[in-house]
């Protein structure tokens, strides 16, 4: 037996469910009896066509995917998307964007090369989403950031568009901790290395009528219409992140907790792990999290010590303590605790205790 792993807190490339590591690791040499690594397979042969038939099967289930989006699989990551979008679905035209932190900002800038775009609404340092939208009738799409990685900021319900102008959400990171609401949208996309797998998958959901838009000047390997008709095919997909998404599909398929299974029971150990972490920092004088409660991230957890001369030293115990990469983002300061599907209560848990623990010794 290997020395229990540290508990990471990164806010991507995050930390993968270990049985999927180990799996990953019994059959680098040899998938399934094929002789070959998955990195060393041609991804138009039978094996990995059977690798990604089942991740899409798998992925669509657990999502409740609606038979009318299409599932791509591509690269770009969400900076890419935030060209690719207005790319394939803009039409040129007009563009809403609602800023309720850091990545839908950089969303808005990357739009304008390709499209008119306002800023429908704006969060500041309010803490709250603005419910007060001034959207444009004829804009070609709204695009919101579902969840916020470095404000810790999200939609606890998407909202409900009246003209039916599309939604786009950039879901990067928190695809897969909860259900999505596909009624309210139009297309959505998310890098993989936060909730899913590997850095170079970024997934696409795209309802069908949206595709065959695409402005001339997008790249055909960019082109949704494109990718779509080639089963995301149409050049080398990123088979090994497609592999290991595949297996956290599973993963995630048959993981039990509180008397549910599957995207259940992540969404609602997701839901305790991030009620027990906003109650420790609420509960002291300690710390703070500057987010209102009607819209805190069940994924990504901004803290501040209210002593801020004590930041260096709170990470290298925390280190110390097994807890990893607690550092917030540069833009923002402080700490920040990504606490993704793969992320078990018990680490949580281990932060929880810490944090009092530190508190009682520099408090
Ligand atoms: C991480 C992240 C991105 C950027 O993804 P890249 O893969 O680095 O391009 C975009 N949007 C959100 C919400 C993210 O969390």
């Amino acid at each position: 037996m290997t020395a229990p792993r540290p508990f990471n807190f990164s806010a991507g490339p995050a930390a993968l469910p270990e049985p999927v590591l180990r799996q990953v690791a019994e059959e680098m040499l040899d998938w399934h009896g094929s002789g070959m690594s998955v990195m060393e397979m041609s991804h138009r042969g039978k094996e990995f066509g059977t690798i990604l038939a089942a991740a899409e099967a798998d992925l669509r289930e657990l999502l409740a995917v609606p038979p009318n989006y299409r599932v791509l699989f591509m690269q770009g990551g969400g900076l890419g998307e935030n060209a690719i979008v207005p790319m394939n679905l803009s039409r040129g035209g007009k563009v809403d964007v609602v800023v309720t932190g850091s990545w839908s900002r950089k969303s808005a800038g990357e739009a304008r090369r390709y499209a008119d775009v306002q800023i429908a609404a704006d969060i500041g340092k309010t803490g709250v989403i603005p419910r007060e939208w001034a959207l444009r009738d004829d804009a070609a799409y709204v695009h919101v950031c579902s969840n916020e990685t470095i404000d810790g900021v999200e939609f606890q319900e998407l909202p409900e568009l009246t003209h039916g102008v599309p939604l786009v959400i950039d879901a990067s990171s928190h695809l897969l901790s909860r259900p999505i609401d596909w009624r309210r949208v139009g297309l959505a996309f998310g890098g993989a290395q936060k909730n899913i797998g590997p850095a170079g998958l970024t997934l696409v959901f795209v309802r069908e009528d949206l595709l065959g838009h695409a402005l001339s000047i997008c790249p055909s390997a960019f082109n949704y219409e494109t990718v779509a008709a080639n089963q995301s095919m149409f050049n080398t997909p990123p088979t090994f992140a497609i592999y290991v998404a595949g297996l956290v599909f599973q993963w995630v398929k048959g993981l039990e907790y509180a008397g549910r299974r599957g995207l259940a029971a992540v969404e609602q150990r997701n839901i305790d792990k991030a009620a027990l972490l906003y109650a420790a920092l609420d509960g002291s004088s300690f710390y703070e999290n500057r987010v209102d409660p009607s819209c805190r991230s069940r994924m990504n957890v901004p803290f501040f010590l209210k002593n801020e001369a004590l930041n260096d030293t709170f990470l290298a115990e925390a280190r110390a303590a097994g807890l990893l990469q607690l550092k917030g983002h540069k833009s923002v300061g402080g700490m920040r605790a990504s606490i993704y599907n793969a992320m078990p209560l018990e680490g949580v848990q281990a932060l929880v205790g810490f944090l009092k623990d530190f508190e009682v010794r520099h408090g």
